[in-house]
């Protein structure tokens, strides 16, 4: 058994908070960091238990398009596999027809590679919106330092 962590890793939150500030109106049933009791019996090995596993809610209806969602993130390094409707995708063997109980039909499943816990750079940097949001964080500069007071 994967031991349970106490905390999410920053980058699994990340992915739930920056949906949500993207798509404030989508359904969070489906959303999970770390795994229920249930859940560590039914599988032991999740990376849910260590804090490097996030499911996303898939919400159309709200813009949450777990397909795509589940398209791009093949392209980030971050990720260690992904789980979609009945798909198993990881960077080591491609996708593969998913033979587990849940089919994750209604979240996509993200576990993140160890050594990337603390990467919260934008998970969704496809999504217009992301961009806006990260061309404003970009053009905000430091204030100047004040000067001391002698
Ligand atoms: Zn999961």
């Amino acid at each position: 058994m994967i031991p349970l962590a106490k905390k999410a890793t920053p980058a699994a939150i990340a992915v739930l908070r920056q949906a949500t500030a993207l798509w404030p109106k989508r359904k969070k049933a489906s959303d999970g960091l770390l795994p229920s009791k249930a859940h560590v019996h039914q599988n032991p090995n999740s990376d849910h238990n260590s804090g490097y596993a996030v499911d996303l809610t898939h919400d159309p209806d709200k813009g949450v398009y777990c397909q795509v969602i589940y398209t791009e993130l093949q392209k980030d390094p971050r990720v260690k596999y992904l789980i979609f409707k009945g798909r198993i995708w990881s960077a080591k063997n491609g996708e593969q027809i998913y033979t587990g109980i849940n089919k994750h039909n209604k979240h996509l499943h993200i576990s993140i590679k160890e050594g990337c816990g603390d990467d919260t750079s934008p998970w969704f940097p496809w999504v217009p919106k992301a961009k806006a949001i990260n061309k404003v964080k970009a053009a905000v500069r430091p204030l100047p330092k004040k000067k001391e007071a002698k």
